[in-house]
């Protein structure tokens, strides 16, 4: 196993180990290059295809699909009403 730099204390770390045993920082680059993504939850490594994180359990999938519905949710929902707004406000200043 080589040898790389900690990204947080720049200290000495085995390449194959994400958390720095000096510091306990999250090496990100190279969970990257593993092709590992970061949790939503905790913020430790996952395998970019698993479902739930090993560590905290906290679903992946679910999590993201959840919080592209809810922004598309709200984006739909109140456009109408940033548009009338909108109208409202040229209106009075026209007025
Ligand atoms: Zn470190
Ligand atoms: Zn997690």
């Amino acid at each position: 196993m080589g040898m790389t730099t900690c990204e947080h204390c720049e200290q000495g770390i085995a390449s194959n180990v994400l958390n720095c045993p000096h510091c306990g920082g999250y090496q990100t680059a190279l969970a990257e290059e593993m092709g590992l993504t970061t949790c939503g939850r905790c913020g430790q490594g996952i395998a970019t295809d698993a479902e739930r994180c090993p560590h905290c359990g906290g679903s992946q999938g679910e999590q993201v699909g959840c919080l592209g519905c809810l922004f598309m949710l709200v984006l739909g929902a109140s456009a109408p009403f940033i548009a009338w707004l909108v109208f409202w406000a040229l209106l009075k200043l026209l007025h």
